[in-house]
C-alpha cells in the first residue's frame, strides 16, 4: 500500500508539472496535489508484472529472479452442471478478489468426475473453467487448471485430451499452472496408480509446454505427501504437489507429513484448503487456522482457499442466495469469507 502511494503521489505530481509545462496558460498551482485520477488497479504492479514465470527451485516455488514466493487466492467450487457454482465461472468474480482481496492466484476447480462434469459435458465445463483463465490472464494473475477428480487414473485418456487441450492453448502465458490429479482417495496406490498416471501426463504435457509449473496429487485426498517423497517423480522441471488440508480437521499429523516432504526436497503447493471440516462444512476454526497459516509462512507455501460459492456450507467465501455475478460487498461474505479474505490479502509474498 505504501508502494502504492509513493507511485500515486509521484504520478500525480508528475501529471501536475506536465500540464504547466506544456501549455502557456497559467495553472492554478493547487494546495495540495490532487487525487489520482486513474484506478488503482492501473497503477499498481501485477502479479505477473511482479513475478513472471514460475519455477521450482530446490523445495520452494520460485519468480523470474529466482527469488522464493508465496502466491494466496481462491479456488473455485466444482464446475458441474447442476452442483449451484457453474454461474460464478465469470470474469466479475476475479476481479472483484483480485481487486478487494488482493488476490493473486485463482483455480478453476474443472469438474471432472460425478454428473454434469467434463465427463458427460466436456464443452459447458470446458468453457467455464476458460472464463477463468482468461479473466485471470487479463488482469495478470495466476491460475490452476485443475482437473478436478478422484477417480483420474481410472479414465486417464480423459485427462490427456483436457490437457493437451490447454497446453496448447495456454502453454505460452506465465500465468498458467497445471493440476494433473485434485484428490486421489485412499484406495489409490501411489506407485501403482498415481505415479504412472503423473508420469503419463507430464509427458503429455511437457511435449507441448516445456516449462509452466506442474502440480501433481497424492494419495488420501492429497495428503500423503510424505509417501510421494519416497519415490519422487524424476526427470522433470518445474513440479510441485500439492496438499491439501481443511483446519477443523487436520492439524500436527499432517502439517508433519508436509514437513517430511519439504525435507526430502519436494515443493508443495496448497491448491486447496479449508477454514472447516474436510467435508466442506462447519464453523470457522479459528485456533487451527492460526496455526495452519503460520505454518504456510513459515515454509512459504502458496495457497488458494476453497470455496468461491454461495452454496449453504461453511465453506463458501458468500452467504446463501448471494449474487453469482456481483457486485459484491462485506456483508455477502460468510464468517470464513472475512476470515479468508484477511489471509489472502496478507498472503502474496517474496519470502526471506
Ligand atoms: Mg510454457
Amino acid at each position: 500500500m505504501q508502494n502504492f502511494m509513493s507511485i500515486a503521489l509521484l504520478s500525480a505530481a508528475i501529471m501536475v508539472l506536465g500540464a504547466c509545462g506544456s501549455a502557456n496558460i497559467a495553472a492554478p498551482v493547487p494546495s495540495i496535489l490532487p487525487p489520482p485520477i486513474s484506478n488503482p488497479a492501473t497503477n499498481a504492479q501485477t502479479p505477473i508484472e511482479r513475478f513472471g514465470a514460475l519455477s521450482v527451485t530446490g523445495n520452494r516455488i520460485t519468480d523470474s529472479q529466482g527469488r522464493p514466493i508465496a502466491l494466496s487466492g481462491m479456488s473455485h467450487f466444482w464446475s458441474n452442471t447442476g452442483y449451484g457454482q457453474e454461474g460464478l465461472y465469470n470474469p466479475q468474480v476475479v476481479q472483484y478478489l483480485s481487486e478487494n482481496w488482493n488476490a493473486s492466484l485463482f483455480r478453476a476447480a474443472m469438474g471432472a468426475d460425478e454428473k454434469g462434469s467434463y465427463l458427460d459435458e466436456p464443452e459447458a465445463n470446458l468453457k467455464r473453467a476458460q472464463n477463468v483463465v482468461d479473466a485471470a490472464i487479463e488482469i495478470g494473475a495466476y491460475v490452476i487448471l485443475d482437473f478436478h477428480s478422484h477417480h483420474a487414473h481410472e479414465y486417464p485418456e480423459k485427462a490427456v485430451d483436457f490437457f493437451t487441450q490447454m497446453a496448447k492453448k495456454y502453454g505460452d502465458k506465465p500465468n498458467v499452472i497445471y493440476e494433473i490429479y485434485n484428490e486421489p482417495l485412499d484406495s489409490a496406490d501411489w506407485a501403482r496408480d498415481v505415479k504412472p498416471y503423473s508420469q503419463r501426463l507430464i509427458s503429455t504435457i511437457r511435449a507441448i509446454d516445456p516449462d509452466n509449473l506442474i502440480i501433481v496429487g497424492s494419495p488420501r485426498w492429497s495428503q500423503d505427501v510424505d509417501i510421494v517423497a519416497k519415490d519422487p517423480i524424476v526427470g522433470y522441471d518445474n513440479i510441485a504437489y500439492t496438499m491439501h488440508f481443511y483446519a477443523g480437521t487436520h492439524g500436527d499429523e499432517l502439517r508433519a507429513k508436509t514437513e517430511i516432504a519439504l525435507q526430502a526436497g519436494l515443493a508443495i503447493f496448497v491448491t486447496e484448503w479449508g477454514t472447516i471440516n474436510a467435508n466442506g462444512d462447519g464453523d470457522v476454526a479459528h485456533e487451527s487456522v492460526e496455526k495452519w497459516t503460520k505454518f504456510m509462512d513459515k515454509h512459504c507455501l502458496s495457497n488458494a482457499n476453497w470455496a468461491v460459492s454461495n452454496k449453504a456450507e461453511g465453506a463458501s467465501m458468500f452467504k446463501p442466495d448471494t449474487s453469482q455475478s456481483g457486485p459484491w460487498s462485506e456483508s455477502d461474505l460468510t464468517e470464513s469469507g472475512k476470515v479468508v479474505r484477511e489471509i489472502v490479502r496478507n498472503g502474496t509474498r517474496i519470502c526471506e
